[in-house]
């Protein structure tokens, strides 16, 4: 599995890292970047993509 941000679609709402702080992270740039590729918690990804209101979340 493979997460990724698209950086230039991302409006930095923060939705992602409400979902799994251990993954997503809003820098100072104002947009989502990727800490890990997994969570200790098990979080549903495939929830957390979806939940992106631009769709800028991929798991491939
Ligand atoms: S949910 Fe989508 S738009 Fe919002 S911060 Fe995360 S990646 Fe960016």
């Amino acid at each position: 599995m493979k997460l990724t941000v698209d950086a230039a679609t991302c409006v930095g709402c923060g939705l992602c890292e409400q979902g799994c702080p251990e993954i997503f992270q809003i820098q100072g740039d104002g947009i989502a970047h990727i800490l890990a590729q997994d969570c200790s918690l098990s979080h549903n990804l495939k929830e957390i993509a979806d939940s992106c209101p631009v769709n800028c979340i991929k798991v491939a």
